[in-house]
């Protein structure tokens, strides 16, 4: 049998952590368990350490984006000339739904919802470091090489990447996959939900552009938003589900 490491102990205790919502106090005692039963040599430290490495690697690698509570704009400056107009970064109020950016919780006034981006150029720095992928990374291969079945050999493929000439202007353009699905945070799934964008890269051979570990989570937002109570100014969490079900009732 294969011998487990530590790294993926590590992982296996990361997962359990939260899909259980275990709190700080409960994953410290539990990670102290962990560290007794590891033969000498291979420690994974204390709780405190793994979670400062965890904090500077989302330093590093997550820009957090408030949202309108609604889910209507994203409070960001969009760079592309597509998008020049949406300049929505300095703004106190939605201007689709008139809601405030902000609520006040325990006399702090904060963002009423935010979504997590993931930036893709680490992804793609792993992919074109790779020789053996790198040949596959150029749009310009011809789909009737590649197997029946695949992404490569499909009409939607040939149509919109070989096809398209702003793809064709750089062979190193590379076309994606996005998908999204809700799923509940923990193994409660009366618990908070959220909405993960996953990304994959088209180009990539059969048996990989489909595999989990050549996938890039690109966002992450939540289902749920803080609300003020109208009448005590109190914010609290509210979920999706029962905004739609309170809209339902309203509009019946
Ligand atoms: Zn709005």
């Amino acid at each position: 049998m294969d011998s487990i490491t530590l790294g993926e102990v590590m992982l296996a205790m990361f997962d359990w952590v939260a899909s259980h919502k275990a709190t700080k106090a409960a994953t410290a005692d539990v990670w102290s368990m962990l560290r007794a039963v590891c033969p000498p040599g291979t420690s994974p430290g204390t709780y405190a350490m793994a979670e400062m490495i965890l904090q500077r690697h989302l330093c590093d690698s997550v820009v957090t984006i408030p949202v309108c509570r609604h889910d209507c704009i994203a409070y960001f400056n969009f760079q592309s000339t597509a998008f020049h107009h949406m300049q929505y970064a300095d703004l106190d109020a939605c201007p689709v739904c008139c809601k405030s950016r902000y609520v006040t919780l325990k006399g702090r006034k904060i963002d009423a919802k935010v979504m997590y981006w993931f930036p893709s150029a680490r992804y793609w720095e792993f992919l074109f470091s790779d020789k053996e992928i790198v040949p596959y990374l150029y749009n310009d291969l011809c789909p009737s090489t590649s197997p029946l079945g695949s992404v490569r050999g499909s009409n939607g493929y040939y149509r919109k990447v070989l096809l398209n000439p702003r793809m064709n202007s750089d062979p190193r353009h590379q076309a994606v996959i996005l998908s999204t699905d809700g799923m509940p945070y923990f193994k409660d799934i009366q618990c908070r939900s959220g909405w993960p964008v996953l990304m994959r890269s088209a180009m990539l051979p059969d048996g990989l552009w489909n595999s989990q570990a050549y996938t890039h989570m690109l966002a992450f937002q939540a289902s749920d938003y803080l609300d003020e109570d109208p009448t005590t100014g109190i914010a609290h969490r509210v979920k999706r589900y029962d905004d739609h079900v309170a809209l339902d009732a309203i509009t019946r």
